[in-house]
């Protein structure tokens, strides 16, 4: 199964497919045919794709690992990243299926093989294929390390020059050409090659050293990526193709960057485009938050959602793709309460898989500066302080919500005004752990502006009586935490002997304003 055939099982010459050129183990003869970036973005191909693509209708669910979805007439694919990367995609998908079919053919029922597994343009780690049927990583595993390929020792090999010399015997030669194959990148698999004894004629040495090196370049241009971009790896080719569609759709009209990239999600701006239906607006700039994850921090995080009775008969069943759909929709469901209780926040504009675009809070592809980052005069700050305790009662009562993350960082200061945002972990009061959640963002707003000078903020035991209304009087934060979490237990016990949640922590006892 591995590659271990010769060169005499060339492929038909002739107007050979593109990977014919790349491919050492294909026919010398045939002119090259290159499939470079360049290539790839030509307005010719794109219009090839496109033509392609208008015969087929536009399926309602696609998989993703069918056809090019290059429709958009009017979208300006050579100054987008994104549709670039889009386009990159999808030509690499096709290129490695015609690869697959000319593999098959040549192979046919040959009891001696030849893989083209080297030549794929998808590579594991950038794959749309079935395996790849979790949006999250793992950490554990970093993919693009690839475990070194497993090769018996060298045999005679002399590690210098690396230019072929044609003048030596021929066998010897050979040998020494594959064995020189150890000294391509380790991410390079030479298949069982060099155990063998495998006489690599020059001229498929040379093009398979030509490609190891392609590869390289191309492999440490990936590393580069990874380091300085985790967009890219939230963005894998599933968002692209969701993304892609919002576009095509016109539901936005450009997608023009990245905002943020945090662990949890990657935020980009793009101006809003026009809405299928009617009566929905779609706001001029949108903010577009992909949820992403990685294993270990979905572990970190579900005591915030495996506990939110919400949300406990469907999480035990849920892969882990599901579950990061379940965090954006959470975030969506939870500032559909704020907005409806008239807390200054992203407006939700459409909720698809992990995807949440909400309006833009800033102008101009600027977003609202956080909290941490705005110097307010001392009567902002004060007037911010007075808003902030609004809001979480606010919260509180009329979402009845604890936001679970409040602190400087998720507040944007926008039109002289506090804006909440990422609320996706945000929890009920009676939540296992809700009072523990609203302690903490107490703590966190308490210190942020006694520290900012306002003489007039509460500490962070005031401001939880004040916002729960509960009347905790312990007057050290040991035993209040300790009160705390009592009441949470009492609360937990009547939900094991009663079934029901204790209506203690709401002050007034209203139904929640949201029913799910
Ligand atoms: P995370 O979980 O990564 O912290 P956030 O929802 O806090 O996600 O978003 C990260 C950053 O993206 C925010 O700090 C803010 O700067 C920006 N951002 C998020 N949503 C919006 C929005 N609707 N408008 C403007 N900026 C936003
Ligand atoms: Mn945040």
């Amino acid at each position: 199964m591995d590659s271990v055939g010769v060169a005499a099982a060339a492929p038909d010459a002739g107007p050979g497919p593109a990977w014919q050129s790349k491919c050492p183990w294909g026919a010398p003869s045939t002119t090259s045919i290159s499939c470079s970036l360049a290539d790839v973005m030509s307005e010719q191909l794109a219009k090839e794709l496109q033509l392609e693509e208008e015969k087929a209708a536009f399926p309602e669910v696609v998989a993703a690992a069918e056809g090019p979805f290059i429709t958009g007439e009017n979208i300006d694919t050579s100054s987008d990243l994104m549709l670039a990367q889009m386009l990159q995609m999808e030509f690499d998908k096709e290129y490695d299926a015609q690869l697959r079919r000319e593999e098959k053919k040549i192979n046919g029922d040959s009891k001696v093989s030849i893989s083209f597994e080297n030549y794929r343009k998808v590579h594991p780690y950038d794959s749309d294929s079935s395996e790849d049927e979790v949006d999250w990583q793992d950490t554990r595993h970093d993919p693009y390390r690839a475990d070194k390929p497993t090769t018996t020792p060298k045999r005679g090999f002399i590690g210098k020059g690396k230019d072929i010399t044609t003048k030596h015997d021929e066998v010897v030669c050979g040998r020494k050409n594959t064995a020189r194959m150890e000294n391509f990148a380790p991410e390079f698999q030479v298949g069982d090659g060099i155990g063998m004894d495998l006489k690599l004629s020059n001229q498929v040495f040379n093009a398979l050293k030509q490609h190891a090196y392609s590869e390289e370049r191309r492999s440490a241009r990936l590393h580069e990526k990874k380091e300085h971009s985790t967009a890219e790896k939230a963005v894998d080719p599933r968002t692209r193709l969701l993304l892609y569609k919002m576009v095509n759709s016109g539901m936005l009209e450009t997608i023009t960057g990245c905002i943020s990239t945090g662990k949890e999600s990657v935020v980009f701006h793009a101006y809003g485009g026009k809405s299928a239906t009617e009566d929905k607006v779609i706001p001029p700039e949108c903010a577009i938050k992909v949820f992403k994850t990685t294993l270990n921090e979905f572990k970190n995080r579900d005591k915030y959602i495996k506990d939110d009775y919400r949300f406990k008969d469907r999480f035990s069943k849920l892969n882990p793709r599901k579950i990061i759909r379940l965090w954006a929709e959470k975030e969506m469901h939870n500032l559909t309460r704020m907005q409806n209780a008239g807390i200054p926040c992203p407006q939700v504009v459409i909720l698809k898989k992990h995807v949440l675009v909400m309006s833009f809070i800033g102008q101009d592809q600027v977003p609202a500066p956080k909290l941490k980052d705005v110097t307010l005069s001392n009567e902002d700050m004060k007037k911010a302080y007075y808003q902030i305790l609004n809001m979480m009662q606010q919260l509180y009562r009329e979402c009845n919500l604890v936001h679970a993350d409040l602190s400087e960082y998720n507040m944007l200061w926008h039109d002289g005004k506090i804006w909440l945002i990422d609320v996706s972990q945000s929890v009920e009061p009676t939540h296992p752990h809700g009072l523990e959640f609203l302690f903490r963002d107490c703590r966190n707003v308490s210190q942020f502006f006694q520290k900012g000078g306002v003489a007039e903020a509460l500490n962070e035991r005031e401001l939880f009586n004040a916002v729960s209304g509960l009347n905790i009087t312990a007057d050290n934060e040991v035993d209040f935490q300790a009160e705390i979490e009592a009441l949470e237990k009492i609360n937990e016990d009547h939900v094991q002997n009663h079934g029901k949640k204790l209506s203690t922590f709401s002050s007034d006892g209203d139904p929640p304003i949201y029913d799910e």
